[in-house]
Parts: structure tokens; C-alpha cells; sequence
């Protein structure tokens, strides 16, 4: 079953993604640790993970099969330490405070924490992340924080204009040469996130089945 919708979703993906240049991000979140071992099995590779103690079992259970961990949820700062210590990805940096102690606490055996910021693209007061005005003064801060390298930017627009959105992310990462990743799009609108440049697309509901 995994592996079947796994595959629609990768056909999805492909149909779309001219350059191959689209990961897939399996979202994993309460799903128990034998689905992820299907996907696995069926060639995914990397997962993303809101909530901390689930996901640090996981990354127990599974070690060894050559994966890459994503952490998407909302952070608070009493998790940034085992955040630094067992994830490759940190996608929902939304504010400088929580980039800090993810650099202080980076363990330095290991490589650089690859980091995006989450922007807050509509500016909903729901959602977190940075706005868009935000932005230049806290990648101007960034700089300092060695132990971390920031790639890019990862949005949850809101689903009744997301391509707008997209679009609109796309215009702001093109303003930082530096930069080169976008995480957007979810199962409902991953064309059109492709389509105006993401990197990654994160996907739950469509390879693991509704959540609970
Ligand atoms: C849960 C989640 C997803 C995946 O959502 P699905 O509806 O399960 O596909 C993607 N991105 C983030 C940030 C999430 O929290």
C-alpha cells in the first residue's frame, strides 16, 4: 500500500519536475515506525518530523538504512539541543533566538546543520514564521552562526492561493544569491510548487494514508 502511493506520488512529482531537481519529503509524523520502514523499503529516503520524542525514537529504531531527518514542527528552545544532536535538516526556523542555540548546541563531529527559515508568506496570524520584511535582517545575523548553513526559505501558504504564494517565494529567494532551496507544496499543491522552483515537497497524507 505504502509503496504504491509512494510511487503515485513520485509519478506526481515527476510529471511536473523538468530539471529532476524535486526531493520528496516523506512527513512522517505520528505515523508508527513500520510505515516508515515500507516507505524504506520502497526507496525513500528522507523524512520529515514535527514532534521531538517521536521522532528521536525513530531516528533510534531506523539508523543505519542512510537516512536524512528533516524536523518541520513549530520549535520551542528546551528542544533545540537534541534537535542539533540527531537532525540533518531543520526546516521551521522562524525566529534568530532558535537559530543560536541550534549553533551553539550543533555538535561539532558532525557536519553543519543545514537550516531554512519558515516564512510566513500571507502573513497569517496563525501560521509562524518571519515575514517577508523580516527577512534581510535575520540573514544578516546568520552569519555569524558557523555551525549552522542556512539554504533557503520553507512556506505553508494558505491552501486557497498557494500558487500565488509560491510564486511570491520564489521572487524573494531569488533576491539572495546565496540561497537555493525552497520547501513547498504539500499533496494538494505540489505542481504548482515544482512549477515555481521548490526543492522540496513534503508530503504526508498521501504516502502514509489520513491521519488519525
Ligand atoms: C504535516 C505536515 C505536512 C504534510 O501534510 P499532509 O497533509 O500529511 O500531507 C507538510 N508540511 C508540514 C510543515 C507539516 O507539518
Amino acid at each position: 500500500m505504502i509503496a504504491d502511493r509512494l510511487q503515485r506520488v513520485q509519478a506526481r512529482i515527476k510529471a511536473v519536475d523538468k530539471n529532476q531537481q524535486v526531493t520528496l519529503i516523506a512527513v512522517s509524523k505520528t505515523r508508527p515506525v513500520a510505515d516508515l520502514q515500507q516507505a524504506i523499503n520502497a526507496g525513500q529516503r528522507h523524512f520529515g518530523e514535527n514532534y521531538l520524542q517521536e521522532a528521536l525514537d525513530k531516528i533510534e529504531v531506523l539508523q543505519g538504512q542512510g537516512l536524512i531527518w528533516h524536523f518541520i514542527g513549530a520549535i520551542q528552545s528546551n528542544k533545540t539541543q537534541q534537535i542539533a544532536q540527531h537532525f540533518d535538516w531543520v526546516q521551521s526556523i522562524d525566529r534568530l533566538k532558535i537559530a543560536k542555540r541550534l549553533n551553539d548546541q550543533r555538535p561539532k563531529d558532525l557536519p553543519k546543520l543545514k537550516v531554512l527559515l519558515q516564512v510566513n508568506i500571507d502573513n497569517e496570524v496563525t501560521k509562524s514564521g518571519v515575514s517577508i520584511d523580516e527577512i534581510d535582517e535575520i540573514i544578516t545575523q546568520f552569519k555569524g552562526l558557523t555551525n549552522l548553513t542556512l539554504k533557503g526559505f520553507m512556506c505553508i501558504p494558505n491552501p486557497d492561493n498557494s500558487e500565488q504564494s509560491f510564486t511570491k517565494m520564489r521572487s524573494v529567494l531569488n533576491q539572495y544569491p546565496d540561497l537555493d532551496v525552497l520547501s513547498m507544496g504539500m499533496s494538494y499543491d505540489l505542481e504548482f510548487a515544482i512549477e515555481n522552483g521548490a526543492s522540496f515537497v513534503r508530503i504526508g497524507t498521501d504516502i502514509f494514508g489520513k491521519r488519525d
